[in-house]
């Protein structure tokens, strides 16, 4: 099996880049090989909406500056220029394509405010916007007959001879059935690693497998130590309440009933009419808020944790059913209440990874033919935190944008002749995934087990604040975790749809994930965005303004070293929302 360009991936940013590859290159073949059928891509559930410069009184500027100041002046500013440039074009692009964006009475798109942005840029589709979003980008990949598709195909490798990139293998799960799919280039865009945490907004399949993939093809993955909170998720299930629900005029209250957040600094010193909301403060100081009330016994407890409340009582049926019809069907089918009458009950959740494999602004990665984008990507336009409504937008531009450099790449140095070495290399995989089935029939260890423990190690050794003792102990537990994973067991010898072989494989990518997590997190002895650290409280730009880089050593160990960002216009300064 050949194809020109190999897509890692069926969501926002997958479908984009295919797009884009048969848009600049008709002549190439395009594989998406996704491991769940595309609109089944967490990109579906996505609900606030999507960020680009509309209204008149904005300008990209804002936008670029609210994205930089938001990311704790981590990013790249050269790559969120590119983006704000970008993202009011692809979603224009988007409406031409389809997508059903909400209008105002006289016709123009509506936007609506987000957290930390300054002015109404996101754009939306109702609370639905990611699932007519994914569905608008799969109905045109439809219509390009050179994209083919692997749907339902587990990618376990990406196959690389001498620095550069030349394909994958991967797993039928109808059937078992075990290929080589070589390729000109790779582009990985397999989302995020919510499930490295225990209680998370991320769908079961967001398990980091594109990170670990391009990290074990020796691909350095960038800024791993920032998880980003979202403040208001349902306990016990960690379905995300979209921040469109503040954005809205939804209040938080503490046990008391009192709207905790005026007690706070959320860098909103001196709000502009739209940002009047506190809560729209950026989501990693309201989630560090929240552990402040809780400790000083102001949350409420329950069987699922602490909670706080969302009050939208006073928007009133009328609006809640026009502008957020999913949260009110969220609540009453996941908690059983109306948030028309009914307070919401809420808890920070683990949302968003600001890290990924690292590119340049072409979704480039170090190794060559390998590109990525998406949330498995790290450009970087988030650096610490990222704000709500870019992500969306992100996944287009980039996509777009690795898209293109791949096709570019692949027209001038394609060559269906892959190396005798990989196919070597693909046959060795197939070996080993065989083996492993049967190595593990033997195992003593719960898969579950093992999950259970590293997940509940990341929220104590890094979760919303970490400290080096924390997080020590965490490394440690990782590590121990790597060895019994060895004898994990599995029961299910079948080859259609062998769920917990695949359960097998995603834990082992999580635990790569996880320990590049804690080993960034650890090197960073400093508090920015959304790694708080209470043993170094403060932001250290001397030291670190820079984006960690981990790379894994031949002997499976990450090793971590910086980057400097790339500054354009805004030198660092402090992080005020309501300039
Ligand atoms: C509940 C929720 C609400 C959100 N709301 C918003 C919002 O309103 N606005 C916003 O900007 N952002 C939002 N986000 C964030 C945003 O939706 C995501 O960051 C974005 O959609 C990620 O898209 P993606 O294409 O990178 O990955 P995904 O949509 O996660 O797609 C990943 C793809 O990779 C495939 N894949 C993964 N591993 C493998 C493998 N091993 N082999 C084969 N295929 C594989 C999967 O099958 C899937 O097709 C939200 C996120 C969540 C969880």
């Amino acid at each position: 099996m050949f194809h020109d360009v190999v897509v890692i991936g069926g969501g926002g940013a997958g479908l984009r880049a295919a797009i884009a590859v048969a848009e600049t290159n008709p002549r190439l073949s395009v594989a998406i090989v996704s491991k769940v059928y595309p609109m089944r891509s967490h990109t579906v559930s996505a609900e606030g909406g999507a960020a680009g410069v509309a209204a008149e009184d904005d300008s990209l500027d804002e936008h670029a500056y609210d994205t930089v100041s938001g990311s704790d002046w981590l990013c790249d500013q050269d790559a969120v220029e590119a983006f704000v440039h970008e993202a009011p074009r692809e979603l224009l692009r988007l409406e031409h394509w389809g997508c059903p964006w909400s209008r105002q009475p006289d016709g123009r798109i509506a936007v609506r405010a987000f957290g930390g942005m300054k002015k109404k840029r996101t754009w939306f589709a109702a609370d639905r916007t990611g699932f007519h979003l994914l569905h608008t980008l799969f109905q045109t990949a439809l219509s390009y007959t050179d994209i083919v598709r692997y749907d339902e195909w587990y990618v376990t490798k990406i196959l690389v001879d001498d620095g550069r990139a030349y394909g994958v293998v991967a797993i039928e799960l109808a059937t078992g059935r075990i290929e080589t799919i070589t390729a000109s280039t790779v582009i990985v865009c397999t989302g995020g690693c919510g499930r490295v945490y225990p209680f998370t907004t991320n769908a079961n399949i967001k398990t980091g497998d594109g990170m670990a993939l391009a990290y074990r093809a020796g691909a350095p993955l960038k800024d791993m130590e920032f998880v980003q909170y979202h403040p208001t998720g349902l306990p016990f299930t960690g379905i995300l309440i979209t921040e469109a629900a503040r954005a809205e005029g939804g209040w938080l209250l503490n046990k008391d009933g009192y709207r905790y957040l005026q007690d706070y600094d959320l860098g909103t010193a001196s709000p502009t009419p739209v940002m009047r909301s506190m809560e729209l403060g950026p989501r990693d100081r309201l989630s560090q808020a929240f552990v402040h009330e809780m400790e000083k016994g102001r949350t409420i407890d329950t069987p699922y944790g602490p909670i706080v409340h969302l009050d939208l009582r006073h928007l009133g049926a009328k609006l809640i059913d026009a502008k957020l019809p999913f949260v009110r069907e969220l609540c009453s089918k996941y908690q059983n209440i109306d948030p028309v009458s009914e307070l919401v009950p809420v808890r920070p959740v683990v949302h968003y990874m600001m890290g990924g494999v690292h590119t340049d602004i072409h979704g480039a990665t170090p190794v060559q033919g390998l590109y990525a984008a998406g949330e498995t990507a790290c450009v970087s336009i988030n650096g610490a935190n990222r704000l709500g409504s870019n992500s969306l937008p992100e996944c287009l531009v980039f996509g777009n944008r690795a898209g293109r450099a791949a096709a570019v790449f692949a027209g001038r140095y394609g060559d269906a002749n892959v190396p005798r070495a990989i196919l070597a290399q693909g046959r060795d995989e197939q070996r080993r995934l065989e083996q492993d089935l049967g190595r593990h029939a033997n195992g003593r260890e719960r898969i579950a087990d093992i999950r259970t423990e590293m997940q509940t190690t990341m929220e104590n050794g890094t979760g919303i604040y970490r400290d080096r003792d924390s997080m020590e102990k965490a490394a440690d537990k990782l590590r121990e975790l790597q060895e019994r994973f060895a004898k994990a067991a599995i029961d299910d010898h079948s080859q259609t749809f062998n769920t917990e072989l695949v359960a097998l494989l995603e834990l082992s990518f999580m635990l790569d994930v996880a320990e590049s997590i804690v080993a960034c997190a650890l090197r960073r002895e400093e508090s920015r965005g959304a790694h708080q650290r209470t043993d170094f409280p403060d932001r250290d730009d001397d030291r670190y303004l820079a984006h960690s880089l981990i790379q894994r050593g031949s002997d499976g160990t990450g090793r971590v070293r910086y980057l400097p960002v790339t500054i354009t216009r805004w030198p660092p300064g402090e992080r005020v929302y309501g300039r």
